[in-house]
């Protein structure tokens, strides 16, 4: 039996469509096969179906063969027609979203600079992905390799070989599923869990193992060798979020070794009280269990400012030093270690001046955090009694509580990208619209700033084409892009439309460089309006504004005042093409000075646009924290300023200095 459909499966099939899809082929006796351009896989896989890389849109045939295959067929094609139809009552777990985002360079402001103006002889440099200053034991975390037994099984030891991979992979799923039982787990890290214990019962690693064995391999060799070949399909894909699932087929594949092997890991459960964590990486099934409350720092050889360890270090407040490469491992028989996560320095066995300086460091920071509590809840206002509002920049859920519990009067720049980077599919507009109720209803009634996609051809994402360009900085980013792409811009206005029922969203344009794309979102938005309203679906309204980080914005900022609620100024973008000095480019970095004197005229020039106006002028960009330049910022008129949470309660204690 054989049918040919078109997938209407938004999110295409991978991850939990590709599980729902598996579960209703298994509850069919017929073999079940989807073929895409000529390719087949069984549907009974999840592993083989996300290999397929079935996206919304394909073409695919379902070819059903034994007693049922008539069922088999129409309730799969069913699905893939209308994978929504009886879905209500099912308990949807969370999607899981590991490291599909690691090592991906999405701009973010740089950590403040260091108050250890000089460097330190021996420092071993990465990148600073969460800030802060720690000194404590290390703790190398360097799980070691499996190596295969290769075994040569006899004929009559096969079925006991067969039984023992068995028991292991019904062990380790025990495991997994012991953990998911734990209340402790937020909803991502169950999906975490979730999905590697999918793997752990794929048909797609159990059969090649089972081969394997019947061959006379011992099953360790036999796993190893499967989660090797598994994995490198993933990682062959061209798709950021497919090449993430091999580690999570390596990360299986270990599991099952280890408990073929009767050995218990490598774990984190035994860190000692404040130590400093180094590793090569740290895996989602690691991270989702670790006691994070008890690690003093992050020191990794893999991951970047944006990868799924930093957002979690900076959301739990562990400093962070990652991407450190091949360095790590000179980092392994350390002793002890000092970590800056202001400037991405680790220093190995610290002793005498170094040493003290960081112990000075910490305390002082102690103090500080200690001294500035009282700000916590402080309503900064100017001299003349006009509030101040200071606001938090985050780019993912995650970092809510920690806005939160720094004061953040709001949320003066949500980062979308993230939620475009995580997986492997552009994200549905119920999923962003989701996602915006919550971040909407976790401040109301103080405001959230969700800024619009700001991607471009320098970094990549699922779903997106991007051309090859000579100046990615200077090309299709931004509201360019989106305005040329409707198909992704519509989704995150709907979805911002509908979570403006929520709360208070307001949302602001990136990368603006003409009063023309102002006009062309707004006649989009209206659009969009009058979609939900003949489709009967709930809207609200929010306020449009722009963020001011081109030149030509600049130069535009009264006419674009008229347009607009409020400005933004990105300093981090304006003073890189203000000054036409790359960001990225360290050689460059010393003219990448926002306190340059053509920099601040620039957001002068802006203020006084704005103010005249009468529209809200605020900052997001990293200049926006620092309390040497607050002063300057307020002369100038604006009043609202939106950093990274660790900076809010200095940022409102320098406000209140102002006023007293
Ligand atoms: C900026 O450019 O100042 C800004 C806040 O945006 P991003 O750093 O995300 O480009
Ligand atoms: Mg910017």
């Amino acid at each position: 039996m054989e049918r040919s459909t078109i997938v209407r499966v938004h999110e295409g099939l991978h991850a939990r469509p590709a599980t729902r899809f598996v579960k209703l082929a298994k509850s069919f006796e017929s073999e079940v096969e989807i073929i895409k351009n000529g390719k087949s896989a069984s549907a009974k896989s999840a592993v083989k179906l996300m290999l397929l890389a079935v996206k919304e849109n394909d073409e695919v045939t379902i070819r059903t063969k034994g007693a049922d295959e008539i069922e088999a067929v129409e309730a799969l094609v069913g699905y893939l027609e209308n994978p929504l139809a009886g879905l209500a009552e099912e308990q949807v777990p969370a999607e899981p979203d590991t490291a599909a985002a690691a090592g991906m360079t999405l701009k973010v402001e740089p950590a403040k600079p260091a108050a250890f103006e000089e460097e330190i002889a021996g420092a071993l440099k990465g990148v600073a992905a969460s800030e802060g200053y720690a000194v404590g034991a290390a703790f190398a975390h360097f799980p070691p390799e499996i190596k295969p037994e290769r075994r040569t099984l006899s004929v009559g030891d096969i079925n006991a070989e067969l039984a023992r991979f068995a028991d292991a992979v019904e062990a380790v799923q025990a495991r997994m599923n012991a953990s998911l039982a734990s209340d402790t787990l937020s909803a991502n890290d169950r999906g975490i869990i979730a999905a590697l214990r999918d793997i752990a019962a794929d048909d797609e690693l159990r059969d090649e193992v089972v081969a394997t064995i019947n061959t006379g391999s011992d099953a360790v060799t036999s796993v190893i060798s499967a989660a090797a070949r598994i994995a490198a399909q993933f990682g062959q894909v061209d798709d950021p979020y497919l090449n993430a699932r091999a580690d999570d087929v390596q990360a299986v594949g270990r599991q099952i070794c280890l408990a073929l092997l009767g050995q218990a890991d490598v774990s984190l459960d035994d860190i000692p009280e404040g130590a400093i964590l180094i590793a090569e990486d740290i895996g989602a099934w690691d991270l989702a269990r670790a006691p994070l409350k008890r690690i003093g720092g992050i020191v990794c050889g893999h991951g970047g400012a944006t990868s799924h360890i930093a957002i979690i270090a900076r959301a739990h407040g562990i400093p962070a030093v990652l991407g450190m490469g091949a360095q790590v491992h000179e980092l392994r028989l350390a002793r002890e270690i000092a970590l800056d996560g202001h400037r991405g320095h680790v220093i190995a066995n610290p002793e005498g001046a170094v040493l003290d300086r960081f112990r000075a460091r910490i305390d002082e920071a102690a103090r500080e955090r200690e001294a500035l509590k009282v700000f916590k809840d402080a309503t900064p206002r100017r001299a003349d009694g006009t509030v101040i509002e200071v606001a938090a920049n985050i780019g993912s859920l995650e970092e809510i509580d920690a806005a939160r519990d720094a004061g953040a009067m709001g949320v003066g720049l949500f980062r979308t990208e993230l939620l475009f980077m995580r997986h492997m599919h552009l994200p549905s507009e119920d999923m962003q619209a989701e996602t915006y109720a919550a971040l909407a209803k976790a401040f109301a009634p103080y405001p959230v700033i969700v800024r619009t996609l700001d991607i471009g051809g320098d970094k990549p994402i699922s779903g997106i084409e991007f051309p090859q360009e000579e100046n990615p900085f200077l090309g299709w980013r931004g509201i360019r892009m989106c305005l040329d792409r409707p198909d992704i811009f519509k989704p995150q206005l709907r979805a911002l439309l509908r979570a403006a029922v929520h709360g208070n969203v307001k949302v602001m344009l990136p990368m603006v460089a003409d009063v023309a794309e102002v006009r062309a979102t707004r006649a989009l938005i209206e659009t969009c309006k009058a979609e939900l309203a003949a489709e009967s679906v709930a809207f609200g309204e929010f306020q449009l504004g722009v963020m001011i980080e081109t030149p030509a914005a600049v130069l535009i900022a009264p006419a674009l005042a008229r347009e607009v609620a409020f400005f933004s100024i990105g300093t981090n973008d304006l003073t890189q093409y203000i000054m036409a000095a790359d960001r990225l480019n360290p050689t460059v970095a010393k003219l990448n000075d926002v306190t340059n004197v053509a920099v601040m005229s620039a957001i002068e020039m802006t203020a006084r646009a704005g103010v005249a106006a009468g529209i809200m002028v605020g900052m997001c960009g990293e200049a926006a924290g620092r309390p040497d330049l607050i002063p300057e910022f307020l002369r100038m008129g604006l009043t609202e300023l939106s950093m990274s949470p660790a900076s809010i309660q200095r940022a409102k204690k320098r406000i209140a200095e102002l006023s007293a």
